[in-house]
């Protein structure tokens, strides 16, 4: 059994990652050019880390299922990426942003690699910029920022509400300089099937071609898995539709540990469903929350009228609704974290407060944001006497130009002008927090077999604070594996060229080609997706913002019984050698039916609340905090760590017991 060793270095926190670097062996240039390293996923992680690797000398293998980088889903970020470089001097510091993370995760992440993380955050910045990124600047030229849900400052840069896609640029860019030079060896339209390991090290994939279908195998000293999250796992999330585990899940059956399963993030700002046949649903990013206000109507009749179109939210006197947020929660108000926003919302709607005719929507709405900014305006243009009308008009231009894009998007998606009208949204499936278990030097418990980005555990613990995600993802990718992955491979220098001529390439290219034949000539009677959808219900049904005991064990045995007849009847039509999404789909699915149970096992574990993961049997019964979330740092400050065993509900559960020397163990309040 493989020993669970976070590897954490030694020493004061704050010298932790400068000793390590001072400490660990070096690649000479001369043999980083006969070191080949395979990185799977060019999102955001996997493609500053392509770069970065294929910069120092190494020869890069990168893979991506797309056409090209520029699609991977951390294209869709939009709200920005966090760094503690305070230029609002409103008080930041690495401790603050590393203090903010470790409390937004609910302590259940491990203190070394998130110190790490805030304190590499600055560098992400000065390399963005440097790279070209249009990041936003306040009126004297400098870097602006804007808060983010459960912080007391202001340290989230952006691109207005592009800031995936100007990063993901900048990032590509850095790539292709490096496909130019011949250093990155890119395979666009490739998915990775299975890791290849050779004397219990990753030593290649095996990955199909997705427009000929040809089946391939790739060698190289290392691995480094940036496959992004598995949000996809309840079907309908705001995740890119391609977005899939089965690189992650492929490494856990072949020894990687599998972590926190449970701890996903539903986001509470997304649009609202609107019925049976979606199959996507949109963020609306969490930077709105900045300025607008969430409410629902504070009776419930007028909740049933406003449900019957009978009655119009602007209809409503200030008296009649309930700004819950901020009742609830006076000192972070519309800005408390993702959970806590979104359990929020779903209580209020279970108790009929909903506004839309499902009754599963709430209100963002900026009609104090155009008056407060309307104002402001008035008096900086010297306007005596402005009407109501003018200062409104003036307060929606200035919102226009911090989010026009997301309003634009959201009057496409829902035909309702948002400036004159609140916004509806709902909590969505967004972020997977849990992922693929790694140490310190973010290696899995397979040698020499890495994983950056969404698709590790991450350092957000059990809930991710916004604007963390492409702060961990470029961290990862440019700040941290470079250095990690040569201390590893230093050890490789003499290996030689890794042949693909091996039994150990002929049993993996095996496994992957007999489960391809059998999805050709299974010959079942329903598609893909209908099984997709079947686990996604459940999923959000019993595995969703609010989990029992009951309904998980009600869970983990409709998952497989699911998993039993998609095995049985799926039906894939085609064949395997073109271009054939519906095999892809099959593929991934496959894995989602197995990961769905653990995620469910894994909750079922865990009982208590934390973070994103909100147990009804754990609840404060009084004081203060009566009806919020309980903790149990006692039984459960540990990461859950998944050991493959075949069926999922056989998995054996290693644990990390998470050390807390820097940072009290307090309750999570946002009053
Ligand atoms: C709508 C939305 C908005 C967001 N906004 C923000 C924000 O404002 N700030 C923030 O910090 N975070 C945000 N996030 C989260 C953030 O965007 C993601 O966590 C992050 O971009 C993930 O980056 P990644 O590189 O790990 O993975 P991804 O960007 O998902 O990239 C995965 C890569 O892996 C490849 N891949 C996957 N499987 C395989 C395979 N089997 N074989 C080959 N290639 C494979 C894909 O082709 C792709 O290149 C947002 C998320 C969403 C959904």
């Amino acid at each position: 059994m493989a020993k669970l060793d976070s590897k954490v270095p030694k020493g004061p926190i704050k010298d932790k990652w400068t000793t390590y670097k001072d400490k660990i062996d070096l690649v000479n240039p001369a043999n980083k050019r006969h070191i080949d390293i395979i990185v799977v996923g060019t999102g955001l992680a996997g493609g500053s880390a392509a770069a970065t690797l294929a910069e120092l000398g190494y020869n890069v293998k990168a893979f991506a299922y797309q056409d090209s980088p520029r699609r991977a889903h951390s294209i869709a970020a939009q709200g920005g990426i966090n760094a503690s470089k305070n230029y609002m001097g409103d008080g930041d510091s690495n401790y603050r942003l590393f203090y903010d993370t470790v409390k937004g995760g609910d302590y259940r992440s491990r203190e070394a690699n998130v110190y790490r993380l805030a304190e590499v955050s600055g560098n992400i910045i000065d390399q963005c910029v440097a790279q070209g990124v249009p990041f936003a600047r306040d009126y004297g030229g400098l870097l602006d920022n804007r808060s983010f849900g459960g912080v007391l400052v202001s340290r989230t840069f952006y691109a207005k509400g592009q800031t995936g896609q100007q990063l993901l640029l900048g990032c590509y860019s850095a790539m292709n300089r490096q496909i130019a030079r011949g250093k990155i060896e890119m395979f666009n339209r490739h998915e990775m099937l299975d890791v290849v390991k050779v004397d219990g090290k990753a030593r290649g994939i095996i990955a199909r071609d997705l427009i000929s279908g040809k089946i391939e195998r790739h060698s190289a000293h290392a691995v480094v898995i940036a496959t992004g999250g598995y949000g996809n796992v309840y079907f309908l999330s705001t995740n890119a539709m391609g977005s899939n585990a089965t690189a992650a899940w492929k490494i856990h059956k072949k020894g990687a540990f599998f972590a926190n399963p449970c701890f996903t993030q539903i986001h509470p700002t997304c649009i609202p469903r609107s019925g049976d046949y979606q199959s996507k649903l949109t963020l609306m990013s969490e930077s709105l929350r900045n300025d607008g206000r969430i409410w629902v109507p504070a009776k419930l009749e007028d909740a049933k009228a406003i449900q019957e179109g009978r009655l119009k939210p602007t209809e409503l006197a200030e008296d009649d609704r309930d700004y819950y947020l901020e009742r609830r929660y006076p000192a972070f108000g519309n800005l408390v974290p993702r959970d806590v926003a979104s359990r929020a919302a779903k209580e209020r709607c279970d108790a009929g407060y909903g506004v839309n005719a499902t009754g599963e929507a709430v209100y963002l709405d900026f009609a104090a944001a155009f008056q407060r900014y309307g104002k402001e305006q008035a008096k900086i243009k010297g306007i005596k006497d402005a009407s109501k009308e003018e200062i409104i008009k003036l307060g929606q231009e200035i919102i226009e130009e911090k989010y026009g894009n997301l309003f634009q998007m959201y009057e496409k998606i829902i035909a309702e002008n948002p400036y004159e009208t609140p916004m509806m949204i709902y909590p969505a499936t967004h972020y997977t927090m849990g992922g693929v278990w790694v140490d310190y030097n973010l290696m899995t418990t397979v040698e020499g077999l890495y994983c950056i980005g969404e698709a590790n555990f991450s350092d957000h613990g059990a809930n991710r604070l916004g604007a963390s995600a492409l702060m961990q993802g470029l961290a990862d990718g440019y700040f941290v594996l470079p250095y990690t992955i040569g201390d590893y491979l230093s050890d490789d220098i003499r290996t030689g060229e890794i042949s693909t001529d091996t039994k150990e390439f002929d049993e993996v290219e095996k496994e992957v080609k007999d489960k391809i034949d059998f999805f050709i000539n299974n010959k079942g009677t329903k598609t893909v997706d209908h099984f997709h959808k079947r686990l996604g219900k459940v999923m959000w049904d019993k595995v969703g913002m609010s989990r029992n005991e009951k309904d998980l064990k009600e869970a983990m045995a409709e998952i497989k019984a699911i998993r039993e007849e998609f095995w049985k009847d799926v039906m894939v039509p085609g064949n395997a050698s073109e271009m054939n999404p519906e095999l892809e789909k099959a593929g991934r699915v496959a894995d989602f039916l197995e990961l769905g149970e653990l995620f469910a096992k894994d909750a079922l574990v865990r009982n208590e609340s934390c973070g994103g993961h909100f147990r009804e049997e754990s609840v404060e019964l009084d004081g203060e905090q009566k009806g919020e979330a309980k903790r149990n740092d006692k039984d459960y400050a540990f990461v859950s760590a998944w050991e493959y065993k075949g069926e999922p509900a056989d998995a054996v559960l290693h644990k990390e017991e998470l050390e807390f020397k820097d940072i009290e163990l307090k309750q999570r309040s946002y009053k």
